[in-house]
């Protein structure tokens, strides 16, 4: 199995001033190329809606693309036709831009997220480009099936894919708000505390990387994780207590994630 992890819009925010990344997994499966997020897309590079310019704006993401997907797997040597899925943690314009550039393939997303995307009376749903869908994907939208997943609800996207791939609704940051896990299998060096990779979106501050980033979203006064990502960050620290030699955590934005990878990780 091949891991690659993609940074698919390299932030560096005026405010907080920090870095940040996009981080996009590109994973080999029995069922053709499975992309988890999609970062920035090629028509959100060329042709930015106003929203998106100011947004990349403020983040400065440089909107280069070079960095979107398409090219990053190209370069890669892959043909961009065999991504056959595509699974969301959500659907805002940083994880949802590049779907255009995958039309034929299927994209799996909780039903939740798929709703509120429908009807966006929300404030989380100022961040979705509804442009980013307007071609129509191939949706694949998913409901619970009463799965669980070390006691968080699970829904296995396509029983028979290896490796097996879950959607672990983490809701807060918007209505949908999904972890995707990945099973690596016992010994897969691209998960290297153990058989798991959780890419959880932004269902949480990356609390685990406390004092080397992003110091802003742990400190309790502000409550800003709560607020703007979710109330999921003392499950996932439970979770990661009991857990943390199967499972490696990823969170989108955080760079000290990214950089515990190499741009290529592979095991059979
Ligand atoms: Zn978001």
């Amino acid at each position: 199995m091949t891991i690659h992890h993609l940074d698919c819009g390299p932030m560096r925010p005026i405010w907080p001033n920090t870095k940040a990344v996009t981080h996009c997994l590109l994973v080999e499966t029995n069922d053709g190329l499975l992309l988890v997020d999609t970062g920035f897309g090629v028509a959100d590079v060329t042709r930015p809606t106003r929203f998106m310019r100011a947004f990349t704006a403020l983040l400065r993401t440089g909107r280069n693309v070079e960095d979107t997907a398409l090219r990053q797997l190209t370069r890669l040597g892959y043909d961009p036709t065999d991504v056959r899925h595509i699974v969301l943690t959500h659907l805002h314009l940083d994880h949802a831009g590049g779907l255009p550039d995958f039309p034929q393939a299927q994209v799996h997303i909780y039903a939740a997220e798929y709703e509120a995307s429908r009807r966006p009376t929300h404030p989380s749903t100022w961040f979705y480009q509804p442009g980013q869908w307007a071609h129509g994907p191939n949706w694949v939208i998913h409901h619970l099936t009463g799965e669980t997943w070390y006691g968080f609800d699970a829904i296995d996207i396509l029983p028979g894919l290896s490796p097996r791939v879950l959607l672990t609704p983490l809701t807060g940051h918007t209505r949908g708000h999904c972890g995707v896990a990945i099973e690596t299998g016992a010994g897969d060096q691209s998960a290297p505390a153990g058989r798991w990779l959780l890419h959880y979106g932004d269902g949480a501050y990356p609390f685990y990387n406390e004092g080397r980033t992003w110091r802003l979203f742990s400190n309790p006064p502000l409550e800003l994780d709560r607020w703007f990502l979710g109330d999921n960050t003392g499950r996932l620290k439970a979770l990661l207590q009991a857990h943390g030699d199967e499972i490696t955590f990823i969170s989108a934005h955080d760079p000290a994630d990214f950089e515990k990878f190499t741009t290529e990780e592979t095991l059979s």
